[in-house]
């Protein structure tokens, strides 16, 4: 299919007209293609050379609108650092509908009804970060929007300095968060916040459709996929940054990146976004967070379920939903096969090893990976040596319990422990690239982000501890 031949659908629409605003982009001076990623177009049946017709720019732009879209933006609440605000909504999104199950949606459009004092624009830098870190995210295995492609401008924005504007294209199986559900609870519109219940099922949770006790079971696979989705993101070292409930997603889905960061070196309680000065979104309070974040869906769906029930819920999720979602990421990045109880323990103290060895996250997994009892390769990643002998003794004392032979076992832990992460250092590089009209950067590193476990012995430079200065860095909201 061509640009010009997108057919969308619009069951959002169906909704009553307070759930949105009809709208149109605002489009941006002078647009260019940065990227186009023909991965994510063969989703919606889009075809593979399509970033070469000039219509896919204008498509992002907003200047070609197909027939069959019918553009708006999303209204939502959500409770932003702790505070809730009444309304928020897609201050700069704007959604064009649906092709085969997928929400197409730009970011940086310009102002709409939900803007405030905002000028609904996205900057270059922050715009980059997303669209590959998206990617890299899916290719991780992590549930998680997609980036169909991005374009640049001459839009000056006032940010940190003068920044260009710059849109993504974006796609998502759903993008109904927390804050949607409560946004109708806080006005005590039960009948829409009933009808938004039936549409997320019929959007993510089909299954349910016919079944009794529907809105019970939808609040429970909804914490069900926040505790895969934050497990994986502990596995694999990722900072989200925001996780407010305006960006928590109701069909489990990493959303709206940010400030994110994966960890350099590992530290338990590294906030990443500069604006969180009391640490509320560390990398250590995130599976807290994400339960407080349930709770506050849980007060949104009294309406609808029986209050004791999601108590009831919410109280399995801190004592065995999470702790077994993340059990089984850590066993798995560990390649233990048996479940025996004696590995929370095991786990508890890697962390605090990896705290002591000052080690980066990603390649200590890596480096574990090709572990053959030979403690060498590990020692020379840390500051920290010691500590690392030590955990390793009570590491060999459990792989005794295995059946599986070292290869065996490195075979599966290469397929769970990247190799390839995308770090902030690298996004920076591209960034800085990209402002000097040169694309390159971002086309390797969503090359090496689709290839997260392979040995690309061409990009073995991106595969090295960060850069000292780089470590860790933490990045503010405002881009
Ligand atoms: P975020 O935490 O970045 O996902 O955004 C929080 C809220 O602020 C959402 O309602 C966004 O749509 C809105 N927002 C963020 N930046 C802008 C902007 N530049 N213009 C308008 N709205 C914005
Ligand atoms: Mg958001």
């Amino acid at each position: 299919m061509r640009v010009n031949e997108l057919e969308f659908q619009n069951k959002y629409l169906d909704l009553d007209d307070e759930f949105y605003d009809l709208t149109k982009a605002t489009p941006l001076d002078e647009p260019y293609l940065i990227s186009f990623n023909p991965k994510v177009a063969k989703l919606i049946d889009l075809d593979k050379t399509s970033g070469n017709d000039a219509l896919f720019v204008e498509l992002l732009n907003g200047t070609f609108v197909p027939k069959t879209a019918k553009t708006y933006a999303m209204c939502y609440a959500g409770h932003q650092f702790g505070n809730y605000a009444v309304r928020l909504g897609d201050g700069r999104a704007i959604n064009f509908g649906s092709i085969k199950g997928w929400n197409l949606q730009t970011k940086g459009s310009g102002e709409t009804f939900y803007s405030r004092s905002a000028d609904g624009r996205s900057a270059l830098p922050s715009s980059i970060r997303e669209y590959l870190m998206s990617e890299a995210m899916h290719h991780l295995g992590v549930p998680t929007t997609r980036a169909l492609g991005i374009i640049g401008s001459k839009t000056k924005l006032l940010r940190n300095g003068i920044e260009y504007g710059a849109i993504v294209m974006r796609m998502s199986p759903s993008w109904v968060r927390f804050g949607t559900f409560q946004y109708f609870a806080y006005f005590k519109k039960h009948e829409e916040l009933k009808a938004l219940a039936d549409y997320v099922i019929a959007e993510s949770y089909p299954h349910l459709k016919e079944l009794e006790d529907k809105y019970f079971k939808l609040y429970s696979e909804v914490v069900n996929a926040t505790a895969k989705l934050i497990a994986s993101w502990q596995g694999l070292g990722f900072c989200h940054g925001v996780m407010n409930t305006d960006n928590m997603s109701i069909a489990g889905l990493t959303i709206d990146y940010g400030p994110f960061s994966m960890l350099d070196d590992f530290d338990f309680g590294f906030v990443c976004n500069s604006t969180d000065k009391a640490g509320r979104y560390s990398y250590a309070e995130q599976p807290n967070i994400s339960y407080w974040n349930l709770t506050k869906l849980a007060v949104a769906f009294v309406p609808l379920v029986e209050k004791k029930r999601m108590e009831r819920k919410l109280e399995e999720y801190g004592e065995s939903i999470y702790p077994n979602a993340y059990l089984k990421v850590m066993r798995k990045k560990l390649g233990l096969e048996l479940e025996l109880d004696t590995d929370a323990n095991l786990i508890e103290e890697l962390i605090c090893t990896l705290q002591d060895a000052q080690i980066d996250h990603t390649n200590f997994f890596r480096t574990l990976s090709h572990y053959d009892g030979e403690m060498m390769p590990l020692f020379e990643l840390a500051m920290n040596p010691v500590v690392i002998e030590s955990w390793l003794k009570l590491y060999d004392k459990r792989l005794l319990k295995e059946s599986l032979t070292h290869v065996e076992r490195q075979e599966q832990m290469l397929k769970t422990n990247p190799k390839y992460v995308l770090k902030n250092y690298m996004l920076q590089e591209a960034i800085d690239l990209a402002k000097r009209g040169d694309f390159s950067r971002v086309e390797t590193l969503l090359y090496v982000a689709e290839h997260p476990f392979d040995e690309l012995p061409e990009y073995e430079y991106l595969a090295v501890e960060t850069p000292e200065g780089f470590k860790n860095v933490t990045l503010s909201c405002s881009s």
